[in-house]
């Protein structure tokens, strides 16, 4: 069988993940794999698709920076993608793009597994960056009842909310007060800032307004380094159901997988495998 050639590509790239994720995946479908994390700085796009072709890998996620500016390069691009302006995920077939967004499916399948949907659910997103743009439209497509952007600069969570339906989703600032008040009708709290991070010396100053939260509701955290965030902890010491952002990291992989390979595959198995490698990871 032929060696599958994949790439991860970024700015920085070192912290990546993906290469376990996908050697783990592809090693346990019995499929020889090179999976490389490849250094491509802002503005070296078109380079590194040049050598990307001569080099036949036949595809490559993407991270910072150049999920937004792969896309014109692309020769097809699937409709979410193009819905989220945002790429994580190009299969090159034939020396042709194809471009697909996996984080937000990733979101949802991991949301799904603690059996929490979007759909009817009032959702607040802490964060305005891009990965809230994709997560919120997301939610707006599967159903939810209302969105709430909350964000230190005001400006970009309304330019958020300007590109979601507007009906039901709205912009606040991220203060004390207004997350109290934004969380108590919420089903699902995300946080998509890095507040909390390991290695990013911020975090919440007052996590009380966990209190305002109903005692059904889910606590997401994107973050996954740490395993539980100061946030996390909160939540969970409320009793309420949390999930940190492993599981949205593995499935969003696993989708991608799927593109890579044209075919569908059992999650489950391949997933605790993965688990259990990042966990050893830290030890
Ligand atoms: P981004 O575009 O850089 O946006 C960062 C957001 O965090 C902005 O809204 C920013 O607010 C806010 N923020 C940053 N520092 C802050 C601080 N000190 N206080 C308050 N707000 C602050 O980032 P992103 O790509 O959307 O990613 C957001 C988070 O999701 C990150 O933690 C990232 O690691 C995580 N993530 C996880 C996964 C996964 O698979 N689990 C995937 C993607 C991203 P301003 O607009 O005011 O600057």
């Amino acid at each position: 069988m032929q060696t599958l050639r994949l790439d991860v590509i970024g700015d920085p790239i070192d912290h990546s993940k993906s290469p376990i994720i996908h050697k783990t995946a592809l090693d346990m479908l019995g499929i020889p794999c090179e999976y490389r994390k490849v250094r491509v700085l802002k503005g070296g796009l078109l380079e590194y698709i040049n050598e990307a072709k001569a080099l036949g890998i036949s595809g490559f996620n993407l991270t910072m920076p150049h999920k937004m500016d792969i896309i014109p390069y692309l020769d097809f691009i699937d409709d979410e993608a193009k819905r989220f302006n945002s790429v994580n995920t190009v299969r090159i077939k034939s020396g042709r793009l194809y471009g697909y967004n996996t984080d937000a499916s990733g979101f949802v399948y991991a949301m799904n597994e603690m059996g929490f949907g979007a759909r009817d659910k009032n959702i607040v997103f802490l964060g305005a960056g891009g990965v809230a743009f994709t997560l919120a439209l997301k939610m707006q497509l599967e159903g939810a009842k209302s969105i709430k952007v909350l964000n230190r600069t005001l400006s970009s969570a309304q330019a958020i909310v300007q590109r979601l339906d507007a009906s039901n989703a709205c912009a606040l600032p991220l203060t004390f007060e207004s997350m109290c008040s934004a969380v108590e009708e919420c089903d699902i709290l995300v946080n998509a800032t890095p507040l909390g991070m390991e290695g990013i010396d911020k975090d919440f100053e007052d996590l009380s307004f966990i209190n305002c939260l109903k005692d059904d509701a889910l606590v997401y955290d994107l973050i996954y380094n740490p395993h539980r965030t100061n946030f996390l902890k909160a939540a969970n010491n409320r009793g309420l159901y949390i999930l940190n952002g492993m599981g949205m990291l593995i499935y969003q992989g696993l989708l991608a997988d799927e593109i890579f390979l044209d075919r569908t595959l059992d999650f489950a198995p391949i997933k605790q495998e993965i688990e259990i490698k990042l966990k050893n990871l830290k030890k």
